[in-house]
């Protein structure tokens, strides 16, 4: 049995008109093949130590490359660190309000991954 059917490929608009009939009659093939179970793998989320930064290089996590190890500490002047230098500044002068940027206790501990260089926390005073 052939179908013709008036389709024509130059309208733009398709015809409306009933899809193509699958047959139905015959019976499937018995499915030999189980659905297999879905397994939902989920990924294993290695817990790591809490990274205890302090004022010196301590050793840490990455989070960037995952690498555990002794980080690098920059230090850089925190909101403490332009307080006390204001406060300084109101009490002993204006030649002592940059002590607190080169006294490194006073300053917040930038700790950098030593492996790849990446921001790790920093350590506030
Ligand atoms: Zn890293």
């Amino acid at each position: 049995m052939e179908k013709n059917l008036p389709y024509d490929h130059h309208h733009q608009q398709p015809v409306p008109q009933a899809p193509p009939s699958y047959d139905n009659t015959q019976p499937g093939y018995p499915n030999l093949n189980q659905p297999q179970p879905v397994i939902l793998t989920q990924p294993q989320v290695m817990q790591a130590p809490p990274n205890v930064l302090g004022g010196v290089p301590s050793m840490a996590t990455c989070p960037s490359c995952g690498v555990r190890r002794q980080t690098k500490v920059e230090f850089e002047p925190s909101t403490k660190t332009h307080l006390l230098a204001l406060l300084i500044c109101m009490l002993g002068g204006i030649c002592c309000c940059c002590i607190p940027y080169c006294t490194d206790s006073c300053q917040s501990a930038k700790h950098t991954c030593g492996s790849c260089g990446a921001y790790v926390g920093t350590y506030k005073n």
